[in-house]
């Protein structure tokens, strides 16, 4: 994919407003492979009227033509779909049959649910004498990071095209390369100039503007608590929705009837996936004392099967972030199992895939999200003892339960303050909504529930 050199608004490529430009780095070899423009405050300024000019148009769209128009972006998806996992590759470093799979599959089957649920939705219910209708919020500010950087677009751009929003899109500086891409498919399937707008940029200059704007209706952010917590004030100050859906911490819960074996290696390659890079992965391992030894043994052999196969890191900067992690879990006093700070090649954003065990529930590694492939295992003593460490960090997001009997694996993920739980290796659904309890996040997206998000109800009483 070649690099435009301009910002995608009211339906074409046109010149940014300034001359500066962000560099795309391949984190496998470091080197150069893109220059996009940074987008400045004017630029937002321009993508907003845009997609405020378009908004009456296509919120009176019928929904049955809104979902020909995503079913039209599936299909250029669809058809764009090894150059979408190259290109995510090219600036991700994800090993390229996992872009394919999930960076390029997960987002056409979004795409695909939204089409389908924008032509089936009911937009209009009847309750008592009331008749109440679902209507589009209006103009969105999308900002996304670069962790699943198609995905993540996808999760919020279809269901708000579906409901009828129109969207200023900013994706992250690491990543933009792939949204480019998108708004080129947007573009081939014919939908209408200014309902899908991208401005790149850094977060603190175009993300801000974006947050800022007075002619935003609702700002989704996906990415870091710490800039979803100024974004929620920004937008709590100007009485603006907002979707947030920020870090996690979440707990892979064994329990002592589970199959061990099966539940750490999973466990471990979940953890091992994107290299790390997925708010929701399984990054605490909570054993039962009786297996915790054996469960530490398994762990440890399956890290160390990946080597550098996971791929690389997003950047210098998210490299070094992960590696002082490392060094901090070492320095409180986890037992290094697998992996560890160094590098494992010379060149490119490596970290080894890194297992601790002895980790007590209160220390930093067992709290904060570290967005690598670092696995700490947690020992426990009894169910109550596994529910206080599972729920006890400021996040809320994910998690898992395993346990021979299923029912009883479904009462322990109940007393989870998270969103969503995978019950023995629950595989991922698109329709099923994904958000945060506590610190994770507000609002939820994909499914019918991610498209409600997007509409706000007006009834009629007669
Ligand atoms: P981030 O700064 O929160 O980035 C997310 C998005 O917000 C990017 O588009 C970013 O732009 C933008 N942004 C940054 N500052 C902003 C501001 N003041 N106003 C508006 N938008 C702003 O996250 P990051 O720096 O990429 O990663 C830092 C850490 O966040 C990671 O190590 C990880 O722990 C966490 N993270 C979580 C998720 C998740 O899915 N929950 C995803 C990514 C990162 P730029 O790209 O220019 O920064
Ligand atoms: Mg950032």
């Amino acid at each position: 994919m070649k690099a435009q050199d301009g910002m995608y608004i009211d339906g074409a490529w046109r010149p940014a407003a300034g001359a500066d430009t962000i560099e795309v780095v391949n984190p496998v070899d470091e080197q150069v492979i893109g220059r996009v423009p940074a987008g400045t405050p004017e630029d937002v300024d321009t993508a907003v009227r845009a997609a405020r000019a378009a908004f009456p148009g296509w919120a009176a769209t019928p929904p049955a033509e809104r979902a020909a128009k995503l079913t039209a972006l599936r299909d250029v998806l669809v058809a764009r779909k090894d150059e979408i996992a190259e290109t995510v590759t090219a600036e991700l470093g994800s090993p390229l049959p996992f872009s394919q799979t999930v960076h390029a599959g997960v987002p056409i089957a979004v795409a695909g649910s939204y089409a389908e649920l924008a032509a089936t939705y009911p937009f209009e219910e009847k309750v008592g004498n009331s008749t109440v209708y679902q209507e589009p919020v209006g103009v969105v500010g999308a900002i996304t990071p670069w962790n699943y950087p198609l995905h993540q677009i996808v999760a919020k751009v279809a269901p708000a095209l579906a409901a009828g929003c129109t969207v200023v899109l900013k994706p992250a500086e690491d990543t933009p390369l792939t949204a480019q891409l998108f708004a080129e498919a947007v573009a081939e399937a014919g939908v209408p100039a200014g309902v899908f707008n991208l401005v790149t940029g850094l977060g603190p200059v175009a993300g801000q503007a974006l947050a800022e704007h007075p002619d935003v209706d609702l700002v989704s952010f996906t990415g870091s608590t710490a800039v979803g917590k100024r974004i929620g004030a920004t937008a709590g100050a100007a009485v603006k929705r907002v979707a947030l859906e920020l870090g996690g911490k979440s707990a892979n819960v064994i329990l002592p009837s589970a199959d061990l074996a099966k539940a750490v290696n999973v466990g471990v390659a979940n953890v091992m996936s994107n290299s790390g890079q997925t708010c929701s992965a399984w990054t605490r391992m909570l054993v039962h004392t009786a297996r915790y030894d054996e469960a530490v043994e398994l762990a440890a052999a399956a890290a160390a099967k990946y080597g550098d196969r996971i791929g690389p890191v997003v950047s210098a900067k998210q490299q070094a972030r992960v590696r002082s992690y490392i060094e901090k879990g070492v320095a409180e006093g986890a037992r290094l199992v697998a992996g560890g700070p160094e590098s494992p090649r010379d060149q490119g954003y490596f970290v080894s895939p890194t297992v601790f065990a002895d980790v007590t529930p209160d220390v930093t590694i067992a709290q904060e999200e570290i967005f690598g492939p670092v696995l700490s295992i947690i020992r426990y003593e009894d169910e109550e003892d596994a529910v206080r460490i599972a729920n006890g960090t400021v996040y809320g997001l994910a998690g898992a339960v395993w346990g021979d009997d299923e029912a009883e694996a479904v009462a322990f993920a109940r007393r989870l303050d998270t969103g969503q739980v995978d019950i023995n290796g629950g595989r991922f659904n698109p329709l099923a909504p994904f958000g945060g309890y506590k610190q994770s996040g507000v609002g939820r997206e994909l499914g019918s529930h991610g498209l409600s998000e997007y509409l706000q109800t007006k009834s009629l009483q007669f």
